[in-house]
């Protein structure tokens, strides 16, 4: 259970897994601010932490998984004010919309949802805390109310994961946060809580009335749900800083103790270089996205990137994933149809898996010994159907199935309960009018059973990179192997 290395941010290197609490798992994940569908880039992150949950479950740890939706953002209001709705409807609209992404993708429900108009005591009672210890100062904000900020100069450790030093980051600091007539001590300082007109949607606050800072919600919530210490804080690379460190600085005082054990932070999806964004206008929704590809293709596409390297989104590359999606599911497919009650996985696959994730969770690693598993059951499906008997004995082809099935389901990767779709993507070389001419020669060859021309095309194919699969009834399909 110990051999697990985790690249941890705050220390910048790996270093072995070991819980606060053995056995248990504190996970947060700081979740979406509602306002819209999700893209790439929020697919690739909640597919991440979906992944290293599982394995974390996988190695016999109990994992209570947290993840936020802000709904309460500036972003939200100005939607909310184009549809001439209400910051709550904009965002009951797009949690559905992420439920149903997430679904698709076969992203794990998190044990706790919580949001920040559901967390108002939890922040109240922070920014109180961080006042009292004199981390919080008011001043004066809109129609009557207070804004209340962060000494960010209180805190010694302020920097600690970012790397950076407090004095760059007030050179360069903007009073973006600063509301009108509002005066912070320090161009560095953030805002806890900010006053709000009262025409615009807000709160009663102990500061009357306004809104909450973006930072604050996601350390009132892990208090609320996790406690002080949590072992796994996690997120895109972008929210290290100001975010998580603002976390930190938030955290840390009140409890006094160190907040998250680990902090992680998976790397971006990019197009052409550029990190996919709203703001950038570079995004192509999930769903969108769904309407071509298998989800499953997409997870596979994600898993193939170790998480923290970023990946470089194209057509080329999607569909990769897309043909290396049918092999495996064809494999899993065949595995699901033999009887496997009471086998064991395979030994050996299993623990090449392992020590593939144990080395900060490389997925590249752990879908090799999944596609070698695959290609060696693909081959024993099609000798079984081809010549009627298979080349492996029964009890290895049944504990090379088990260890597939469990390594796909570790990595997320489910077939659907329907058998799976014939293939009709174009390979590229032989274009699919080509191919499917050769396998209706093939079939013409098997019925007069002509095998060894049957068998010549078939290799001819191979050699191509492509595999027929024979159906019992008589039919064949092709993948790209
Ligand atoms: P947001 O709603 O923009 O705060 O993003 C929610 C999560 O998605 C954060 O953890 C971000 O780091 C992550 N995220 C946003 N864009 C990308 C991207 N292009 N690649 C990877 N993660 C992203
Ligand atoms: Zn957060």
């Amino acid at each position: 259970m110990n051999s697990l290395n985790v690249f941890n941010s705050l220390s910048r290197q790996k270093e072995p897994f070991v819980p606060l609490e053995a056995g248990s798992v504190k996970m947060y994940v700081c979740g979406v601010t509602v306002y819209d569908y999700c893209h790439l880039g929020h697919a690739r992150t909640y597919v991440t932490w979906d992944t290293v949950r599982r394995y974390l479950e996988w190695k016999g740890y109990r994992v209570t998984y947290v993840q936020n939706f802000t709904d309460v953002d500036d972003k939200i209001l100005k939607r909310a004010r184009e549809q001439g709705s209400s910051m709550q409807a904009v965002s009951e609209q797009f949690i559905e919309a992420y439920r149903k992404d997430m679904e698709r993708l076969n992203v794990k429900t998190a044990d706790a949802y919580p949001r920040a108009t559901t967390s108002l005591e939890a922040m109240y009672r922070l920014i109180r805390d961080l006042e009292l210890k004199q981390f919080a100062y008011r001043v004066r904000g809109q129609e009557g109310g207070e804004d209340v900020y962060y000494a960010v100069g209180k805190f010694d450790g302020y920097g600690k994961l970012s790397g950076r030093k407090l004095a760059d980051m007030q050179a360069g600091a903007s009073g973006r946060v600063g509301a009108e007539g509002a005066e912070k001590r320090d161009p560095s300082d953030f805002a806890l809580w900010k006053s709000a007109p009262h025409s615009e949607e807000g709160f009663e606050s102990p500061w009357g009335w306004g809104r909450p800072g973006w930072h604050i919600e996601c350390s009132a919530m892990v208090r609320q749900n996790l406690g002080d210490r949590i072992d796994i804080h996690a997120g895109g690379a972008d929210l290290k800083f100001p975010h998580h460190e603002n976390e930190i600085a938030q955290s840390e005082p009140v409890a006094g103790e160190p907040f998250a054990k680990y902090w992680m932070h998976n790397g971006f999806l990019n197009i052409d270089g550029e990190k996919m964004s709203k703001s950038l206008g570079n995004f192509t929704t999930i769903r969108d996205l769904l309407k071509t590809y298998d989800p499953m293709a997409l997870r596979l596409f994600f898993l193939q990137t170790q998480y923290r390297s970023p990946i470089d989104l194209t057509d080329e590359s999607l569909t990769a994933a897309t043909n290396a999606w049918k092999t495996l599911s064809a494999a899993l497919q065949f595995a699901r149809s033999l009887a496997l009650q009471g086998v064991e996985p395979e030994g050996e696959a299993i623990a090449s898996f392992e020590t593939a994730m144990d080395d900060d969770f490389s997925s590249p690693g752990g879908l090799a010994v999944a596609f070698d598993l695959a290609k060696t059951l693909n081959k024993e499906q099609n000798q079984r159907i081809h010549t009627g008997a298979g080349v492996l004995p029964e009890a290895v082809c049944q504990a090379k199935a088990k260890a597939l099935l469990e390594i796909a389901d570790v990595l997320g990767l489910a077939i659907a309960d329907s058998p799976v779709e014939t293939v009709t993507e174009v390979p590229n070389d032989l274009s699919e009018a080509d191919i499917q001419a050769l396998l209706e020669r093939r079939n013409a060859a098997r019925r007069e059973k002509n095998f060894s021309a049957a068998d010549e095309i078939r290799a001819r194919l191979e050699a191509e990179g492509i595999t027929i699969l024979d159906r019992a009834d008589g039919t064949s399909h092709w993948v790209r192997s």
